[in-house]
């Protein structure tokens, strides 16, 4: 199964970019972990992420941790800061436009700068970077922008949950096209569950045995003794040449029935 190794940006003693009262780390993380949520809701797909919480980790040991993994994509995920607006990502600087990671990079980025543009914010563009987490990944790796932390427009769309569940429904949607990610298929279950029928309560053999009771079985089987030939034959109840098991069950239950 396809292995999705999302990586939030920055942690602990690294808040990342700052702005507007927000902090990098927790937007990232937050994203991460709404993304692992949606794809895992919608494809067949594996995810982890490499980290779970607000703790710092270097950049090499994120790329080590999805090489670890044997992940087959990865995506980082970042605020932009420094005066700018709107939306961009990037892959390794030294890969093709036509190759691999260009191709998924391209279907994340349809999707993903289509929710910018909607929102009348700056496409930036397909960018690429010499980036650690890009460098150092040994599969397709890609890494989001998604507005700038600093920017009070991007801010207040950020803040929105609607706009923020926009954003990863088309991450997710951009990663699963990239890598033919098969969707799971929501089976609608059926409003009225056929209900067993309710079987006939088992009567309960009787805990003490009645003296009279017993003198009737004895009687029985004093009977049984005393059978002549003709009698015997009688035996075979089940009318198969032979007086067996069968016969002898069949027997005692009709004895059993007398009492
Ligand atoms: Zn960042």
């Amino acid at each position: 199964m396809t292995k999705i190794m999302i990586d939030p940006g920055h942690g602990g003693k690294d808040p990342g970019a700052c702005g507007q009262g927000l902090q990098e780390k927790n937007l990232t993380l937050n994203m991460a972990k709404l993304l692992r949520t949606y794809l895992l809701n919608n494809y067949k797909c594996q995810v982890a992420l490499t980290r779970e919480t607000d703790v710092f980790m270097g950049l090499s040991d994120r790329a080590r941790k999805a090489n670890a993994w044997k992940a087959n994509y990865f995506i980082s995920l970042h605020i932009n800061a420094g005066g700018g607006a709107g939306y961009e990502d990037f892959i390794y600087t030294k890969l093709s436009d036509t190759g691999t990671t260009a191709k998924i990079r391209n279907a994340v980025h349809s999707k993903v700068a289509k929710v910018w543009i909607d929102a009348n914010r700056p496409n930036r563009g397909k960018k690429k970077a010499n980036f650690a987490v890009l460098r150092e990944t040994s599969m397709p790796a890609v890494l989001l922008e998604n507005g700038f932390i600093d920017n009070m427009i991007d801010v207040i769309l950020l803040k929105q949950k609607p706009f923020v569940d926009k954003l990863i429904k088309a991450m997710g949607d951009g990663i699963a096209l990239g890598l033919n990610l098969p969707v799971i298929l929501k089976v609608t279950p059926d409003p009225k569950p056929i209900t067993p029928p309710k079987k006939e309560p088992v009567a309960k053999p009787k805990a003490e045995y009645d003296v009279r009771d017993v003198i009737k079985t004895q009687q029985s089987i004093v009977n049984l003794i005393k059978l002549t030939e003709e009698e015997v034959k009688k035996l075979d109840i089940n009318k198969d040449g032979k007086i067996d098991v069968k016969d002898v069950i069949m027997i005692l239950q009709r004895i059993v029935g007398s009492l």
